[in-house]
Order: C-alpha cells, then sequence, then structure tokens
C-alpha cells in the first residue's frame, strides 16, 4: 500500500463527497451536482471532492464544454473563499494542474489526513484497497506509472479516446457485467490503514455502496455515487453528518 499520507491540514467546516462522474451523457447529474453545491455549500468553508468527479479524464488538453462549464463553476466558488480540494479516482486521475488551476481546485494526494475537532480523518478515493481485484490492480500500476503518462498524453485525443475505450471493455469483459467501480475493498487493508494513519475515522468513495462502517480500529464512511442522487458528508469540528443526519458526534 502507499506510503504516508500528505500533510495534515485542518477541516472543521467541510462539504465531502465523490463519485459524481459527470459526462456529457447526463446532463442531469451534472444540473443535480452544482444544484446541491450552491445549496450545501452556504457558510461552509473547504470543499473535499474524493474522485471519480468526471466519468473519463484522457487529458487537460481534451476537456470538453461540460468540463470547461463546470471549472468555471467550481472557479466561481472558489472565488467565493471556498477551498476546493481534488483527489484523483480511477477515471479522473490524469486530471492534472492546468485543468485543477483553471477550476480553484488544489490537488489532493490519496490518501491523505485531516484533522476534525479532536479526530483524525483518512481521507482516500479507495480503489488502492480493492486489492482482491488483481487485474485491477495491475492496471492501477500501469496507468499511474509517470513514465506510461507521458507517453499516453503524448498521443491524439482521438488515439487517448480509443485506448480508454479499449481498457473499458476490457474490464468489463474481465469482470463480466459487474464494472471495477463495484468491487468492494479488502477488509485487512482497511484495518491496515487505521493503523498506519493513526485514524479513527476513514471516509472514500469508489465503490458506490454509500454506508456508515463500525470496526474495532474507528469508524468508516463510504460515500455514494450521482447517478441518481446527491451524496454527501458534512464535517464540522469532528461531528460528521450524511444529508443532515449526524453519525458521530464531535470527536
Ligand atoms: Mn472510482
Amino acid at each position: 500500500m502507499s506510503g504516508h499520507a500528505s500533510t495534515l491540514r485542518r477541516a472543521d467546516n467541510a462539504l465531502l463527497l465523490s463519485d459524481v462522474h459527470l459526462s456529457a451523457a447526463r446532463p442531469d447529474i451534472s444540473e443535480r451536482f452544482l444544484h446541491c453545491l450552491h445549496q450545501q455549500l452556504r457558510g461552509v468553508d473547504q470543499l473535499f471532492i474524493l474522485g471519480d468527479l468526471f466519468e473519463l479524464w484522457i487529458g487537460d488538453d481534451a476537456a470538453d464544454a461540460l468540463a470547461d462549464e463546470l471549472g468555471s463553476s467550481l472557479a466561481a466558488i472558489a472565488a467565493t473563499g471556498v477551498q476546493i480540494h481534488f483527489m484523483h479516482g480511477n477515471r479522473d486521475f490524469l486530471l492534472g494542474t492546468q485543468y485543477a488551476a483553471k477550476a480553484g481546485m488544489q490537488l489532493l494526494p490519496d490518501p491523505s489526513i485531516v484533522v476534525s475537532g479532536q479526530r483524525r480523518i483518512l481521507l482516500a478515493h479507495g480503489d488502492a484497497w480493492c486489492t482482491d481485484d488483481l487485474p485491477y490492480q495491475a492496471l492501477r500500476r500501469q496507468v499511474r506509472d509517470p513514465a506510461w503518462q507521458r507517453e499516453f498524453l503524448a498521443l491524439s485525443p482521438a488515439q487517448r479516446l480509443a485506448m480508454a475505450q479499449q481498457a473499458r471493455d476490457a474490464s468489463r469483459n474481465h469482470t463480466s457485467q459487474a464494472s471495477e467501480d463495484i468491487m468492494d475493498v479488502n477488509p485487512d487493508q482497511v484495518v491496515h490503514a487505521f493503523a498506519q494513519h493513526q485514524v479513527d475515522c476513514i471516509i472514500h468513495g469508489h465503490t458506490h455502496r454509500p454506508a456508515d462502517h463500525r470496526h474495532a480500529e474507528g469508524l468508516r464512511h463510504v460515500l455514494g455515487d450521482w447517478y441518481q442522487h446527491s451524496s454527501w458528508l458534512r464535517l464540522r469540528a469532528g461531528e460528521l453528518s450524511r444529508h443532515g443526519r449526524v453519525l458521530t458526534s464531535a470527536g
């Protein structure tokens, strides 16, 4: 598993979400997402996007109209004083500094620790813990390699798109009808993450299985996808709530 989590930061007044999977084919999701941000970000200092904001990202230079518009909306939110932190998912791991800057987002390493109240919380996308899916982990190692990424980004957008679609088809064949997104995290990896990072709470997405798990080592909150509904967590000085329902009192 990956080494040390990034620099500690405080998150005493934050909104967290993941797996929006924005795409031109689903304008309803973009609409839901922007509507939710408009409503839920009032009075919030920080927004944490924990990966897979986009259904597919093949490079900042290939951003489509939807990405341009969304980037402008996020930049406008950032201009009001909301810090936007973006962590890569397995769909948008190629989102780079150029687009992030345009959208007013800061790139956040996976995993990262935040401190809220007295609580230490580990934030992750979650795919790195899905270690039971060996072919996926092999693919992950390949596409997260900087040399592979340089080569890939040097191809034309059309070539990149073709390769991405090929990889998607291969993955679909491998997992039959279950996509890589619905493989769950490995329990041993979760236990290891609590200990390695000395946290009492983990928040991640990726599995599209929103739930609040109680482990011996601490709490694990899984964010949901946005295909049919919005899905977010609110963090206030150690107190976590899901859609307004309090999950944990301030720690
Ligand atoms: Mn994912």
